[in-house]
């Protein structure tokens, strides 16, 4: 079996992990680069296997960094089946259409910008028609179902507990006769999160591919988070002003419609009775849609959630929550002065509607913007949280008069601790574990921990780095039937497949020798005739060996040069 990192290893981002066995070739993710110009232009470069080739891809979730390349993969020739779970099946049907989208919306602008320069038109990565026809390849299964996908590949999602449809990938393997279970976390949700249910553990695998975005850092706030966030809410309501709230759309603003109606519920004092009153707007089009795919899909949720649903009381609604549609409604929002509460994306500032309540509320003394996400560096949202006093936004310098407050407490993925505890549930240590899906200290510092807690070896794979697990049949030590006693794992990279080469042929030679020896002594040396014991057709089986190892010495000396 082969596995090559060629995404979320060097870069957090652009999730895919090519696995090569027998007769089939599989992708676990097929993810967007995101962040910066140079990560981004990945997204540009040829896939490093041949998307035609590919049997099945096993979709982790549906973020756009883990699925946002799938209509390219299309686009490029895929015929395969993709595997995802149910509701992240529904989550891509209008993540990928919003992917291409902007895909589109950014090659138009470039285009106008090209051709003003008498340079050529820019094409998108991928259109909506190839996100819609990618759509057609996927395959919803249930949680917690083993499939046989063919005759040497089982697969079973568990619930990891990261966004709704999230999941752990645990694969069984047959290769040359003998199964290997291999897991792919994806991205593990932290326990607790409003709306869905702890991930799930896993008690045994051969091979582990985990995620460390959070390998080297802890959750605050976790428990203070709703009653962090109700404060700010009655504290600038209390001032008229608007809170405004840049969140993912997907995700994130159910998990904040959630907390509001559980509080609401839950209390029932001054604070209900004001926020009660005051209109909380989802402005964002795909928020919208999310959390119509949300309530298609209560299966997914936790136990709590669901028992709003069996009391008659839709979680992800309450009385005065509006979803906006038009942009009419939108800008509408910004003309009225009342108090009130808007949730929009993007969540880091980049794009979308939230820009325009930014520019109509930064520069009020009453307004408070609430950052409930990680914003990444260089972005506008990281800038406002940062402290700027003056920003540019839709070409006009806006003054930074607002409050402006961050809760850590709603993240979407388990802190260093969690990471480590779901780790502590296997009952053995997997023989290789592979950490992917951080930044490179985060990876660096997550492998330390998991040596000096666990004292499991881990691998930080470069990105595109190639590793062959190969099964070495060893016929001693009381195991008769020749069955398998331990597995090499070989890490590939230029200069060390010439080292493996080189390393073949010394081996090799041992092999020779030691015939060659065992040869000798059942020969006689004087004459070379035979001794008693050996018969003539073992005779010529020795020799064939001797013969047939001195050839492939020729072979592999010539192929490496040496
Ligand atoms: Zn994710």
């Amino acid at each position: 079996m082969k596995i090559k990192f060629t995404g979320a290893a060097g870069t957090v981002t652009g999730s895919c992990h090519y696995i090569e066995i027998e007769d089939k070739k599989i992708l676990l993710d097929c993810g967007l680069f995101q962040g910066k110009k140079e990560v981004e232009d990945l997204n540009y470069e040829e896939f490093q296997f041949d998307p035609t080739e590919i049997d099945y891809l096993f979709l982790s979730h549906s973020h756009i960094d883990h699925s946002g390349r799938i209509p390219l993969l299309v686009k490029k020739g895929f015929k395969g089946k993709i595997y995802a779970t149910k509701p992240a099946s529904d989550l891509c049907s209008i993540m990928l259409m919003d992917s291409a989208h902007i895909h589109e919306v950014e090659a138009e602008w470039k285009t106008r910008k090209a051709l003003r320069k008498g340079e050529e038109e820019v094409l998108p990565l991928y259109n909506t028609k190839d996100a819609e026809e990618s759509l057609k390849y996927f395959k919803p299964i249930l949680y917690n179902q083993k499939v046989k996908i063919d005759e040497n590949i089982t697969l079973r999602f568990k619930d990891a507990g990261h966004i709704l449809g999230s999941a752990i990938i645990e694969l069984w393997i047959k290769e040359n006769g003998q199964e290997e279970k291999l897991v792919f976390t994806g991205d593990l949700g932290m326990k607790n999160k409003p709306i869905l249910r702890n991930p799930e553990i896993v008690e045994e695998c051969d091979y582990l591919i985990i995620e460390s975005t959070y390998g080297n850092r802890l959750h605050e706030e976790v428990e203070k988070r709703t009653e962090k966030l109700v404060d700010i809410l009655v504290d600038t309501v209390k001032k008229n002003g608007t809170v405004v709230i840049p969140s993912f759309a997907v995700g994130r603003t159910q998990d904040i419609i959630y907390e509001l109606n559980k509080y609401y519920d839950g209390h029932e004092t001054e604070t209900t009775k004001i926020l009660k009153d005051i209109p909380v707007f989802i402005d964002s089009p795909l928020a919208t849609k999310a959390t119509e795919i949300f309530n298609k899909n209560p299966q997914a949720f936790d136990e709590e959630a669901r028992g709003y649903i069996m009391k008659g009381d839709n979680p992800l609604f309450f009385k005065n929550l509006h979803f906006t549609q038009s942009v009419d409604e939108s800008k509408a929002l910004n003309i009225s002065t009342e108090p009130k509460i808007i949730i929009s994306a993007s969540g880091m500032c980049e794009a979308g509607r939230i820009r325009h309540h930014l520019k109509h509320n930064l520069w009020r003394n009453n307004a408070a913007v609430v950052f409930v996400g990680y914003q990444a560096d260089g972005t506008l949202g990281q800038r406002l949280k940062s402290g700027e006093k003056e920003v540019k936004i839709l070409g006009e310098e806006i003054k930074v008069n607002a409050k402006i407050y961050s809760i850590e407490g709603f993240s979407g993925h388990g802190d260093r601790d969690d990471l480590i505890a779901w780790l502590k549930e296997l009952k053995s240590a997997p023989k290789k574990t592979f950490i992917v899906h951080g930044e490179e200290d985060a990876r660096e510092d997550f492998a330390e921990t998991i040596k000096s807690e666990l004292g499991i070896d881990t691998i930080i794979p470069k990105k595109d780095e190639e590793f062959e697990v190969t099964l070495e049949k060893v016929k001693s030590l009381g195991h008769e039937d020749g069955r398998v006693l331990f597995k090499s794992l070989k890490r590939i990279t230029e200069e060390e497949n010439e080292l493996i080469e080189i390393e073949k042929v010394h081996q090799l030679k041992e092999k020779l020798n030691e015939l060659k020896e065992l040869f000798n002594k059942t020969t006689d040396i004087t004459d070379g005739s035979l001794k008693e014991e050996l018969t003539k057709k073992e005779y010529n089986k020795i020799n064939n060996r001797i013969i047939e190892l001195e050839k492939s010495i020729v072979n592999l000396t010539m192929s490496s040069g040496k």
